[in-house]
């Protein structure tokens, strides 16, 4: 089994019209990529920076986190990297960011609100991405979208920090923008969305427990935390046609995007990217290339 799915690892799974299904890994740190890479991995569909903002004892710097993102779109380049920008809230304290005491952290300050209420910290995290987006093909997405207003406030931030670096003589690269769907406003406002950004992002995990009201950690409502249930499967097809629509690149990075028995379902509703632990990556590769129809004999 193990031998058979090896042959899988330099792959470039493609559907039936010849479109690449790219198949990504989910990382949080620089040392998961050798595994990722060994796994098959076809660049990054989500790098959590989450981790390098928790790991020090004060903010990272702004080399610090260039030197980072710099070091995983070389490894993966020509294969694109996603890298989210900070997505923490009161649940998961940072040194340096003062959260406050909140009932309902899940529907809290954090991911993109904290952000743009910090712009110290985003602007810092978005001049390394300009920095490392001359090294490889680095892309960005913001994670808990609600509103289209913080993609715009999203762009004069980035617009301010091309200005500065380039008035410093620092080199910018330029990088697409996505947002991560994962909010039950971001499928419902999709069609407009997509009109402000590169592509769109899948968060099964999030979407789920947001569609379904039920909180990803609570044993007592983990049936209702499914992937499958056809409230959050109709919220995934809205986004992909939505997008599809639209003409931008829609994938999925929770996951349900590993899951070998809901892939056949993604790739047909236009999902062309997939991302995932890497420990998936190889049986999803075989799943999308056997789904290929067969030449006829004749
Ligand atoms: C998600 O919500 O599906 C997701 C990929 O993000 P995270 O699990 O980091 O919240
Ligand atoms: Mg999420």
């Amino acid at each position: 089994e193990r031998a058979a799915l090896a042959e899988f690892r330099d792959a470039v799974p493609r559907r039936g019209d010849g479109t690449v299904i790219e198949v990504a890994a989910n990382l949080g740190s620089l040392e998961e990529i050798d595994p990722a890479k060994a796994a098959g991995a076809m660049g990054v569909g989500l790098f959590r920076t989450e981790l390098l903002f928790m790991r020090h004892a004060h903010l990272p710097s702004e080399d610090l986190q260039a030197e980072t993102y710099a070091t995983l779109a070389k490894a993966f380049a020509p294969w694109s990297v996603i890298i989210r920008t900070l997505d923490i809230g009161g649940d998961k304290p940072v040194a340096g960011i003062e959260f406050p005491d909140e009932e309902n952290p899940f529907l809290g300050w954090r991911g993109i609100r904290m952000c743009l209420d910090r712009p110290d910290i985003f602007k810092t995290q978005l001049r390394a991405l300009l920095r490392a987006a001359v090294h490889g093909n680095v892309k960005v997405m913001l994670p808990m979208v609600a509103e289209i207003a913080e993609v715009e406030r999203t762009k004069v931030l980035i617009a301010e920090c091309e200005a500065e670096l380039a008035e410093a003589g620092v080199p910018t690269g330029r990088f697409e923008l996505g947002v991560m769907i994962e909010t039950p406003a971001a499928v419902l406002i999709a069609p407009q969305l997509a009109r402000h950004v590169a592509f769109f992002s899948i968060g099964t995990n999030d979407l789920t427990q947001y569609v379904m009201a039920a909180d990803r950690l609570h044993p007592a409502v983990a049936h209702l935390n499914d992937v499958t249930n056809p409230a959050v499967m109709a919220a995934i097809a809205m986004t992909a046609r939505a997008a599809t629509d639209a003409g931008i690149m829609v994938g999925m990075c929770g996951e349900a995007a590993g899951r070998a028995d809901l892939i056949p379902e993604f790739v047909r509703l236009g999902l062309t990217e997939l991302s995932m632990s890497p420990s998936s990556i190889l049986r999803a590769k075989k799943t999308i290339t056997e789904l290929v129809p067969e030449t006829p004999a004749d």
